[in-house]
């Protein structure tokens, strides 16, 4: 009865009559469907914003546990100091006051699917129709390792900032060790990138310093001839890469990596640890793809499997699409119309496409870039490399460079202006 009266006034409303009025006296209105984001970062910002770009017929809360977001995406050139981490911050004030969306600066305790009510840090309950759940990724534990001395600097912020120290801080003849987690992980070409940064930061300012990259994955996981001729040539005697290096544990004192194949004193020690869905997909009981490590949905809607009304977006998510800020954001747009059509009684649309790409710094002047298609296929039910989409530069150019700065900000402003 109750989500008969929340469709029909969504119908009521429609959007021409709805955009008319001002997101306040609409989210006075009680009988609204509510809807409530968790996370905001690109998947979670960008839903929040194109539910209520779509339709003021519905109340949309976005509840994020900080007041800024320090993008994950460039922040490998503050390690070498071409983008300060201001930079790289956003506020939610845009989407609040040009979207009318409520933002609630919260972290999320629990979320109870049965009652549909959300827990929040100071106490409080927010009730919801539809939950979208979008809070990135968490590490798993490596023994031996103080993560307030041995970074992972994976979630953009303070982390990075305290790497870049650590970097300026290191000696000349220095030796700054990489340890790369096995996919899937956040920004599959990233590690790499991160490399090369370093080994051009170290050979301007460091001579001769060396980086060893310990991948614990057997070859390269994207953009493979780039990052072999990078390390082969670009940075020859710099870099040295070494696959099937699985991280053991680590001595925090000594900045020693243990791996599969031997240890690793460095100066330097910067350790990407294992990565799996964010903490709160998997004490709501979402985190039940094949490995336990990510929430299975349905392409269609993000609708989570393991319970209705709610959905998951970005990082967290385990359809097998790149773990990414840009198809994070595509993600978004598909959850955010899935939701509409739902409350208004209707399928999801049934044939959505999403992309993904990536720009890669290889110095401090030059970037390469890697882009791919993705298609529903009803068949399997999965979404699917459309054949022929993968694409990816032949070089890493000046060109590039800059256009990866202009991407970004496309990104940026579509996600939280
Ligand atoms: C060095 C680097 C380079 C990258 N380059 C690219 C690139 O070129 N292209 C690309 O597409 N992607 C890139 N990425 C990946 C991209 O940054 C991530 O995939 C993206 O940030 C994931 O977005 P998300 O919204 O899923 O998660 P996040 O951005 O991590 O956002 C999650 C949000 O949820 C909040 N949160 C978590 N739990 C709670 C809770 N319980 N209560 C309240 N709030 C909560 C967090 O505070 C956070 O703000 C890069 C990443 C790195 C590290």
């Amino acid at each position: 009865m109750k989500q008969i009266t929340r469709r029909q006034c969504l119908r009521t409303l429609g959007l021409g009559a709805v955009a008319a009025m001002s997101p306040a006296i609409i989210r006075a209105q009680s009988l609204q469907p509510r809807v409530v984001v968790v996370g905001g970062g690109f998947a979670g910002a960008t839903t929040a914003k194109y539910l209520r770009h779509w339709s003021s017929g519905v109340d949309v809360t976005l509840v994020e546990a900080n007041s800024t977001y320090y993008s994950p995406i460039l922040s490998n050139l503050v390690l070498n100091g071409q983008r300060s981490l201001s930079q790289l911050a956003f506020s939610y004030s845009t989407l609040q006051q040009s979207y009318g969306i409520n933002v609630v600066q919260q972290t999320v305790a629990g979320v109870d699917p049965l009652t549909q009510r959300l827990q929040l840090g100071d106490g409080s309950q927010l009730s919801y129709d539809r939950l979208v759940l979008a809070p990135g990724i968490r590490f798993r534990s490596v023994p031996g390792l103080d993560s307030s001395r041995i970074l992972h600097a994976w979630k953009s912020g303070d982390q990075v900032v305290q790497l870049q120290q650590q970097l300026a801080a290191m000696p000349a003849g220095g030796h700054f060790v990489l340890a790369i987690p096995p996919k899937p992980y956040r920004c599959p070409p990233g590690p790499y990138e991160r490399a090369c940064v370093v080994a051009d930061y170290l050979q301007r300012n460091k001579p001769g310093s060396r980086v060893t990259v310990l991948d614990a994955n057997p070859s390269i996981v994207a953009e493979r001839e780039t990052f072999s001729v990078a390390f082969e040539q670009t940075y020859a005697g710099i870099v040295d890469y070494l696959p099937n290096a699985e991280l053991l544990s680590v001595d925090s004192d000594q900045k020693i990596a243990y791996t599969s194949l031997g240890s690793f004193t460095a100066d330097v020690l910067n350790v990407i640890p294992t990565q799996e869905a964010g903490s709160l997909i998997h004490e709501t009981g979402l985190a039940n793809d094949p490995t336990g490590r990510w929430a299975s949905v349905n392409p269609l809607s993000y609708e989570a499997t393991a319970t209705q009304n709610i959905h998951v977006v970005g990082d967290s998510q385990g359809t097998g699409q790149p773990k990414a800020g840009h198809i994070g954001n595509a993600e978004a747009k598909v959850c955010a119309d899935a939701i509409l059509r739902l409350l208004n009684g209707m399928s999801p649309y049934g044939t959505p496409l999403t992309n993904s790409a990536c720009y890669s710094p290889i110095s401090a002047n030059t970037a390469s870039w890697l882009t791919i298609v993705y298609r529903y296929d009803a068949t399997t039910g999965t979404m699917q490399p459309v054949p022929g989409s993968l694409g990816q530069s032949t070089t890493p150019t000046t060109r590039n460079y800059t256009r990866m700065f202009q991407w970004a900000e496309n990104l940026f402003a579509d996600t939280f202006s």
